[in-house]
C-alpha cells in the first residue's frame, strides 16, 4: 500500500469527502440535500453511473473560491501523501465549473496554490491535467482550450472524459490539434463503457500518448498487441470499475490477465472519495482479490513513473524509480 507511486488517473472533483462537501457548504452558504455527512456517506454507496454523475455534479455546487479548491487539493495531496503518492498527473473538469458561473481562473489558481506547495508540504511533485467533458460540444471544449490560454503555464496537458458512449475520440480531433500546437500532452478516457475501437481512435486521431482506463482492450488481440508493442500505457481503475459495473467483482478484474499479457498497467484511484479507496488501498485491495504478488506491486508502481509526464525531468523519474527498487514490504 505505501510503496512509493505515481497517480496518474485521478479527478480532483473526486475527491470530495463528505466532511470538506458539508465544511465548504458551510462556508459558502450552500444547502445540501443531505441532513449531515451520515446520510451523504450513505448516498456515495451508488451502484450506477447515473446516480454517480447526479451527486457528483450536485456537490460541485460547494465548490467556489480559490480557497475552496485550495482546500480540495490540499486534502487530496495529505491522503495520498500518506499512501506512498510521490507524483500526482491531477485531472480536472473546467466546463463542470464553468457551467456554475465559476470561472476557470478560479479552478486552476485555487488548484495552483496547493500544488505549488505540495512538493515541500506533502513530498508529492504534480502536474495539472485540463479535461474536456465528451459529452459536450466540440465547441465547447475548443472554448475551454481558448479560455484556459492565461493558465498554460500551470496546465501540462488535456484529456477527454464523461460518459463514454455515443461520444467518440474522433469528435474532439480539433481540440487535440489545437491543444497539441500549444505544447500540452495528451491522454483520453476511452475503452472503459466504450468499444476498444475507441481506444484506436484516441490514440490515431487524437494522438493520445496515454489512454485512460483502456480495460475494454482485451476484447481486441491485435489491439493488444499494438498496445504492448508501443508500450502505451493505461491507467486503470478496479475499485471505480466494481462501483460502476464495468466489472461485476474485483476478482474478476483482468488486471492480471493485462499484465500478463505485456501490457504497461498502472493502477489509480479515479474518484476515490466516492469509489471506496485512494489509491493505497487500491494496491491493497488487487493484491487480495487478484493475488497480485509484491513483484507485482513493484512492477505497477516502476510503471506509473515510467508512464509519467516527466520527460523534461528525468533525473526525478530515476529517482522515484530507485525508491521503488528499494522499498522492501512488510
Ligand atoms: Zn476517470
Amino acid at each position: 500500500m505505501h510503496i512509493p507511486k505515481a497517480e496518474l488517473h485521478l479527478h480532483i472533483e473526486g475527491t470530495l469527502e463528505p466532511e470538506l462537501a458539508f465544511a465548504l457548504a458551510g462556508r459558502n452558504g450552500v444547502t445540501l440535500p443531505f441532513a449531515d455527512t451520515e446520510e451523504l456517506r450513505t448516498a456515495y454507496l451508488f451502484d450506477d453511473l447515473q446516480t454517480f454523475l447526479d451527486l457528483y455534479y450536485a456537490l460541485m455546487a460547494v465548490l467556489r473560491t480559490e480557497e475552496d479548491f485550495e482546500d480540495l487539493a490540499n486534502a487530496y495531496l495529505t491522503r495520498a501523501a500518506a499512501q506512498g503518492v510521490r507524483h500526482a498527473e491531477i485531472f480536472f473538469d473546467p466546463q463542470a465549473h464553468t457551467a456554475r458561473g465559476i470561472p476557470i481562473g478560479t479552478v486552476v489558481e485555487g488548484l495552483g496554490r496547493a500544488l505549488d506547495r505540495s512538493e515541500e508540504t506533502h513530498g508529492v511533485s504534480t502536474q495539472l491535467i485540463m479535461c474536456f467533458l465528451r459529452d459536450l460540444s466540440a465547441e465547447s471544449a475548443l472554448e475551454t482550450l481558448e479560455a484556459a490560454k492565461p493558465y498554460l503555464h500551470r496546465i501540462s496537458g488535456v484529456g477527454l472524459d464523461s460518459a463514454e458512449l455515443g461520444h467518440p475520440p474522433a469528435k474532439f480531433r480539433e481540440a487535440y490539434e489545437a491543444a497539441g500546437a500549444l505544447g500540452l500532452r495528451k491522454v483520453a478516457h476511452a475503452g472503459e463503457e466504450g468499444p476498444p475501437a475507441y481506444i484506436t481512435e484516441a490514440l490515431d486521431v487524437l494522438g493520445a500518448e496515454r489512454i485512460d482506463h483502456g480495460l475494454r482492450c482485451m476484447e481486441d488481440p491485435e489491439l493488444v498487441k499494438r498496445l504492448a508493442a508501443d508500450r502505451v500505457p493505461l491507467t486503470l481503475c478496479p475499485l471505480s470499475n466494481v462501483r460502476l459495473r464495468a466489472i461485476d467483482i474485483l476478482e474478476e478484474h483482468p488486471l492480471r490477465a493485462m499484465m500478463d499479457a505485456g501490457l504497461l498497467c498502472t493502477v489509480n484511484s479515479d474518484d476515490p472519495a466516492y469509489f471506496g479507496g485512494y489509491v493505497g488501498d487500491t494496491f491493497h485491495a488487487v493484491h487480495e482479490a487478484l493475488g497480485l504478488d509484491h513483484e507485482h506491486l513493484r512492477t505497477l508502481a516502476r510503471n506509473s513513473f515510467d508512464a509519467a509526464f516527466l520527460d523534461h525531468d528525468e533525473e526525478r523519474r530515476e529517482r522515484y524509480l530507485s525508491e521503488v527498487e528499494a522499498y522492501v514490504f512488510d
